[in-house]
């Protein structure tokens, strides 16, 4: 599935307030204060590398912005979008930012001075130091075991809806959940991750300039085609039912090993969205076809979740029957393959 219908579109604007004060510290680092390691990923603006602090020995992820593209695709609202998201979000199933730093020497030493300036003038697109989810890619964890028993993918769903909970109860729509999106600590808890896509609603918790302002009709879509709900493709506004029908495409894919619109090009899933042309494996129980089914439903406002009941409505689904949703981080995941 990792291929043209599972990039990211997107498109953000917005400015950080003078007043306010970022909890994850901008620090005086760079990237030589590191012992860097594997290459955890490669998104479409950054490379996510294992990196050792070299003096305190604390491991984190280091989102490395490719700064060159972001200059050239004018890509810097959202990479500040997310910075400034991430740093207020505190919750158990969202990946922490700790810091951020201006790594000043990979900035200059491939560009020529003139280069140098305009980047430069990227004040807040630094390098992002992350929690670091050991255990990679849901994604890839789906990919080993071909397809996820119904007791892992409800483990794994419930985390996520947790999760999803908090961020829409914060006023945001994340617009990008997928299992590349959604990590893996070290004993395997979910951590749901990139943030370059979410909206902020006008409700939001989170702290924007009043005048933030969003360009998206600049884009066909935000998302990753795959995932992208009809309303979308309609250029409906942005609602908290876009990540609800991307969490039954996620659901479908844990349980069948593709996503439910898979397709030779983005063209015809697209078509295969609008139409709603979804095919149920057999082995899928009643109560996971019942689930993915409402939340694929084409309108975003009865999937569940988005009614007037919240989340008491999907987390009371029987599906997620034996889930104890108040001890979820405190219960054995399934284990890593
Ligand atoms: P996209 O093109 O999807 O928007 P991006 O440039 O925003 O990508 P991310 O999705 O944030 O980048 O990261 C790219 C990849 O790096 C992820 O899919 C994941 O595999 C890995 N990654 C990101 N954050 C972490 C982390 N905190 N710990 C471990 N791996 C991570």
């Amino acid at each position: 599935n990792k291929d043209n219908s599972s990039n990211t579109v997107a498109s953000n604007n917005v400015q950080r307030s003078k007043s306010f004060a970022f909890r994850a510290p901008q620090e005086n680092f760079s990237i030589q204060d590191f012992e860097l390691g594997k290459i955890y990923g490669v998104g479409s603006y950054s490379k996510v590398v294992r990196a050792k602090k070299k003096d305190t020995g604390m491991v984190y992820a280091l989102k490395i912005m490719d700064k060159k593209f972001i200059t050239k695709e004018n890509k810097t609202a959202y990479v500040k979008l997310e910075r400034i998201v991430l740093d207020q979000l505190e919750h158990p199933g969202v990946v922490r930012l700790y810091f951020t730093f201006q790594d000043t020497f990979s900035l200059c030493s491939s560009f020529n001075l003139l280069h140098c300036l305009t980047l430069f003038s990227l004040i807040y697109c630094e390098d992002m130091a992350l929690e670091s989810c050991e255990g990679g890619e849901l994604f890839d964890q789906i990919t080993r075991k071909g397809r996820l028993s119904e007791d892992e993918a409800c483990f794994y769903a419930a985390e996520v809806v947790d999760a999803l909970e908090y961020i829409h109860n914060m006023g945001l729509i994340h617009r990008d959940i997928k299992p590349e999106n959604l990590l893996l600590t070290t004993d395997g808890h979910i951590k749901i991750a990139d943030f370059g896509s979410v909206k902020p609603m006008q409700n939001s918790q989170i702290t924007v300039l009043p005048n933030a302002s969003s360009d998206d009709k600049a884009c066909t879509f935000v998302g990753t085609a795959a995932y992208v709900p009809p309303e979308v493709l309609n250029s409906s506004p942005a609602t908290f039912g876009n990540d609800l029908w991307a969490l039954g495409c996620t659901l479908y894919q844990m349980l069948s090993g593709t996503s439910p619109f898979k397709d030779a090009s983005e063209w015809l899933i697209f078509q295969r969205i609008i139409a709603r042309d979804i095919r149920f494996p057999n082995y899928f129980s009643e109560e996971a076809r019942d689930l993915i089914d409402r939340l694929l439903d084409l309108d975003p406002s009865k999937r569940p979740g988005a009614g007037p009941d919240g989340y008491a409505t999907l987390k009371m689904h029987p599906f997620f029957r034996g889930i104890d949703w108040s001890s979820l981080r405190a219960q054995t995941p399934p284990k890593l393959a």
